[in-house]
């Protein structure tokens, strides 16, 4: 099973984007997914033995719902969600939103988040398939984005708490919007993600508020 990334569309011409979009990654990040998954993609072909499992993930986010497992970066994120979520607990003092100036509907942004633990549901699927000798390539994702604007009314909603941003210039490299289409995954593995975009934000806000008082 290897994790790949949505990352490997680069700007694709279609969204909600299905597995079969050309493969133009437009950061190193995104040529090590590609390169990995053309490297796993030749052992298949080569020898029939092997059945690998290609799981493009979308926008993971969110944490288990027993706040112990989640992230929490030592450094500044460079993620939106664990951004807000140290915006949300006071570490960091205001969310810069990367652009709103995109062909989005309010101009940032727009991504498919998915929560961790339907990721996670993700892999089993692809384990039991991996295991009947089925490989596989899917998107994991939910099918719907959200714009950035719309993750921070969101973790406002799950914290109760105001959370201050500005707008800023764009972040080179990134694309207006990244959306998957969840057919493939669906028909493969029998995957449709159950946790909503308030169930991302509240499981990370309780992990956060449990790292504090881990912390304390
Ligand atoms: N983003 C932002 N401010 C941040 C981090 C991210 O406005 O501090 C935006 C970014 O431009 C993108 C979205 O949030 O539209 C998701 O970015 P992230 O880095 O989490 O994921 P990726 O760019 O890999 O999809």
């Amino acid at each position: 099973m290897f994790s790949s990334s949505a990352t490997v569309y680069g700007e694709p011409d279609e969204t909600p984007t299905p597995e079969t979009a050309p493969r133009r990654a437009m950061n190193p990040y995104g040529r090590t997914k590609i390169i990995c998954e053309e490297m796993l993609q030749d052992l298949c072909a080569a020898d029939p033995e092997w059945a690998v499992g290609v799981l493009r993930y979308f926008n993971p986010a969110g944490a288990h719902g027993s706040a112990l497992i989640g992230e929490d970066p030592a450094d500044i994120p460079n993620n939106l969600m664990p951004y807000i979520a140290k915006v949300a607990t006071g570490a960091l003092a205001k969310i810069s939103v990367f652009g709103n100036d995109y062909d989005t509907p309010d101009g940032t942004g727009v991504r498919d988040y998915i929560h961790v633990e339907d990721l996670a549901e993700g892999h089993v699927l692809s384990l039991a398939q991996l295991r009947q000798g089925h490989g596989h390539l899917v998107n994991l994702g939910t099918g719907r984005g959200y714009s950035v604007l719309e993750m921070i009314a969101a973790y406002q909603r799950a914290t109760n708490r105001q959370l201050p941003y500005e707008i800023v210039a764009r972040r080179e490299g990134d694309v207006p919007i990244s959306c998957a289409k969840t057919e493939k995954a669906r028909d493969l593995l029998g995957f449709e993600a159950k946790r909503g975009l308030d169930e991302m934000c509240a499981s990370s806000w309780a992990w956060m508020q449990a790292q504090e008082r881990r912390n304390d």
